[in-house]
């Protein structure tokens, strides 16, 4: 009897700590909602632009982007070599456009690639449909020194290409994935192991060895889904990458809205030494509600003291109805109203390697 007394009481002792605890944690939960959300999360997890009241062209831009893909063929451009002695040379540091967003820049000996993209197309189904790329990689995964960083924008399927990231995931099997909030899932799907994966929100950082990140805001959107539910469901932005005292600014994909987002960035980075800038998708002029023209891009080298801009987001994919030709030459006219020099703001050709930091 006395024994059974004894467990009541340990029981009823145990109860008393478990409702404690539950309180402790409900308490700590309805802290937590109590919490105002930052303004670009929305209630139900999606996120949205809060720089403009502008709403992003939604689905007139997808249905449109499945009409000029024809043109494909139209959109081959040569690829180059040479100064392949810079990949080999630790000391040296390099950025090498391999075609669309997707840059490989070597830091010295520190390998980051930008929003890579090898595929034959911007699709979840490669044989069947989706933009096609024109000309082929200007450099082969394989061909790349090392990579020891990977960088994601926002999840369209032209910036986060599911058998790109896994060959990257095989070659390089410790490589780091720098990804907006909500896409980590996406990569462990894919095999990538969840501590290889840091998953940051505006304006949160994160040093991966040799480099500083911090994942900045852009005005964009994303969707990666037939269901109108994964539209906005994941974070888009951009990356400044801090290496030493050198300053870098991927940009991404973005639009301008009102500006408000970029001129927090130079605030807080000006004077950046090399940006990497979309010049595409941008005609006809509804365009640029998620894209921004040659000449915007312009503007966003002056706004962040761009010592070294290089252009992307080109001359890859037909997506929309800009002719192949416009974008460098929109850029070579902006250059010379804004009073920039050539050489400040440049669109590499596919496969060259640009010295940085000259
Ligand atoms: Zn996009």
């Amino acid at each position: 009897m006395k024994s059974l007394r004894l467990i009541s009481g340990l029981l009823a002792a145990l109860c008393v700590i478990a409702s404690a605890v539950s309180c402790s944690r409900n308490s700590s939960e309805e802290l937590l909602a109590q919490k105002p959300l930052p303004l670009h999360h929305l209630p139900d997890g999606h996120f949205r632009n809060t720089d403009t009241s502008v709403a992003p062209i939604r689905d007139t831009m997808e249905a449109d982007s499945l009409v000029p893909t024809y043109r494909t063929k139209m959109y081959r451009l040569p690829i180059v070599r040479g100064n392949e002695n810079l990949w080999e040379d630790s000391s040296a540091s390099t950025a090498t456009w391999i075609g669309h967003a997707t840059y490989y820049i070597k830091l010295k000996d520190f390998g980051i690639l930008a929003d890579p993209i090898f595929s034959d197309r911007a699709s979840p189904v490669q044989f069947l449909f989706g933009p096609k790329r024109g000309t082929p990689p200007g450099r082969d995964l394989d061909s790349l020194p090392r990579v020891d960083l990977v960088l994601i924008s926002h999840d369209h399927y032209d910036h986060l290409d599911r058998g790109s990231i896994k060959d990257i995931h095989k070659k390089w099997p410790h490589c780091i994935y720098a990804v907006p909030l909500k896409i980590a899932e996406i990569l462990e799907n894919w095999g990538i192991p969840k501590s290889q994966i840091l998953e940051l929100d505006w304006w949160e950082e994160a040093t991966v060895q040799k480099v500083h990140l911090t994942f900045v805001p852009a005005h964009h959107t994303s969707r990666r889904g037939a269901f109108a539910s994964s539209r906005n469901s994941t974070l888009w932005g951009g990356w400044i990458i801090e290496f030493g005292e050198k300053k870098l600014w991927f940009a991404g994909d973005i639009a301008m809205g009102d500006g408000s987002y970029y001129k927090a960035i130079a605030q807080k980075f000006a004077p950046i030494d090399v940006s990497f800038l979309p010049i595409g998708s941008y005609k006809p002029s509804r365009y640029t509600r998620v894209h921004v023209s040659p000449r915007q891009a312009a503007q966003l080298h002056l706004l962040v003291n761009s010592r070294q801009s290089l252009a992307m987001h080109w001359g890859t994919f037909s997506m929309v109805y800009d002719r192949l030709e416009d974008p460098p030459k929109d850029l070579a006219r902006a250059r010379k109203e804004l009073g920039i020099p050539d050489s400040s703001f440049r669109a590499p050709q596919f496969g060259e390697i640009v010295p940085l930091f000259p």
